[in-house]
């Protein structure tokens, strides 16, 4: 008798809430339909700017944006390791890194049409949540607080993954929310059109509430609350600060402080947040007042390997990325992220695109799962433990950079992972710094400054 009790409780349906689903997690797969595998070093791809690309290959170089062989590969890849994932969540920049002259509305919206195409044609079944990139937009960056023909026409490409009150919403600020599809599953997704938070958008400068996008998303948490949901929330641009350099935040400061606000408020609700942009693996720990975690937000990497010309990053490129999340279907709460990536330079010299397995996060940093106190846990490793720091490195490029990370850049990653408030994250990069390294105190204080000479 004994024994049977232990066997009920031990299997998966003696456990409340235990049923394990999977989701997708891509982003920044920024096409460049123009790669072409010349031997001219300057005709490869327009991407890649005045920079020459020698021996380009098959599948794409890290001077450029992905060819078309590189997005396809990635969204086959998917459906080869997980055909059945419960739902995908697409986190936008579709377009490549080229001048406003050189794409144009009408290219734009082609881009993400073909995007849209592929995804709908490998997974018919499979519903999407999708966001647009600060890239999908033309002006890029310009994305305004009100109805457009981008929004419009981009509304009527995911109708079929849109409710009419979500297709309705879009089309007015590129923002909605959904309810997770499958029975019984009191889950909701809440997809932010953040884009009119960037610094570089200056359709939405000197605005309290863009769109009132905060409003609505203070409502929809409420709701979530009172109704006993859980929610995700997704979005191209995060808050925070980008882990690769100094003082290089995204958001302005005021939009950041009220992400941040609605964030502390409503964080009993918010199961996950999952963005992306920075095409970096790395992730952003929200805490409450007291010092006590809260929320975790997953960057996802990219799908391009691109190499930023963000000035003060060195050598910023990765290989192609994609995440797929184990969830509880009963709570949200995140098992584990499995990423999956494409040795780019292998790839090309063998001439197969091989997606393989790149990490688990509940193996690579020994937690229980991938809940805000399990990341908690990691990021103190990754801030105390130098072999877990550099472990942590060489996934940020998506296994790209193997270089030492120094004590500057544990500073740099540790400080953007811990602090996404403007304040505290200066008070951080001092401060950090200063414990880690008495010497470079003086480096680190008067950097930001010098790097603003160099911008300027
Ligand atoms: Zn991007
Ligand atoms: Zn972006």
């Amino acid at each position: 008798m004994k024994l049977l009790q232990w066997l009920i409780l031990l299997s998966p349906w003696g456990v409340a809430g235990a049923e394990l689903g999977k989701f997708w997690h891509i982003s920044d797969l920024h096409l460049d339909p123009n790669y072409t595998i010349s031997k001219d070093p300057l005709q490869v791809c327009p991407s890649a700017g005045s920079q020459p690309v020698p021996n380009a290959g098959l599948w794409g170089d890290y001077l450029c944006d992905s060819p078309w062989a590189l997005v396809n590969s990635s969204v086959y890849a998917m459906r080869e390791i997980e055909p059945k994932p419960d739902f995908i969540l697409w986190t936008g920049d579709d377009t490549p890194h080229v001048p406003n002259e050189r794409l144009g509305e009408a290219a734009v919206l082609a881009i993400v049409d073909r995007l849209t195409n592929l995804i709908r044609e490998v997974f018919p079944d499979t519903k999407v949540y999708a966001a647009l990139g600060n890239h999908d937009f033309h002006p890029k960056n310009q994305f305004p607080a009100e109805s457009n023909n981008i929004y419009n026409q981009v509304a009527g490409m995911w109708r079929s993954w849109l409710s009419n009150e979500s297709f309705a919403l879009f089309k007015g600020g590129a923002f909605y929310s959904e309810k997770l599809p499958g029975p019984g599953k009191a889950g909701r997704v809440v997809v932010l059109n953040t884009n009119l938070y960037y610094s570089s958008n200056e359709q939405t400068a000197g605005m309290a509430d863009p769109g009132q996008q905060f409003r609505w998303l203070g409502d929809v948490l409420s709701n979530a609350s009172r109704d006993g949901e859980m929610v995700y929330i997704i979005g191209h641009v995060p808050p925070g600060f980008f882990e690769k350099t100094q003082d290089k935040a995204w958001f302005r400061e005021s939009f950041n402080e009220a992400y941040l606000k609605l964030v502390q408020e409503h964080h009993r609700v918010i199961a996950g947040q999952f963005f992306g942009h920075h095409h970096t693996d790395s992730f952003r720990m929200f805490y409450d007042n007291a010092g006590a975690p809260i929320s975790v937000m997953f960057l996802t990497p990219g799908v391009t390997p691109w190499k930023t010309t963000l000035p003060g990053v060195d050598n910023g490129a990765n290989n192609p990325g994609i995440r797929l999340f184990e969830y509880d279907q009963a709570t949200l709460n995140l098992q584990d992220t499995v990423t999956y990536f494409l040795n780019l330079s292998q790839a090309n010299a063998q001439k197969i695109p091989h997606w393989e397995q790149e990490y688990r996060l509940t193996e690579a940093y020994q937690v229980q799962d991938a809940s805000t106190s399990s990341m908690h846990t990691v990021l103190t490793r990754i801030a105390s433990e130098p072999h877990i720091l550099q472990r942590y490195y060489i996934y940020n490029s998506v296994s790209y950079d193997h270089s030492t990370c120094s004590n500057i850049c544990r500073t740099e990653h540790v400080c953007a992972m811990q602090q996404v408030a403007f304040d505290t994250y200066a008070t951080c990069l001092h401060g950090l710094g200063a414990k880690l390294v008495p010497g470079f105190l003086l480096v680190l204080t008067l950097l930001p400054s010098l790097l603003v000479l160099v911008v300027l």
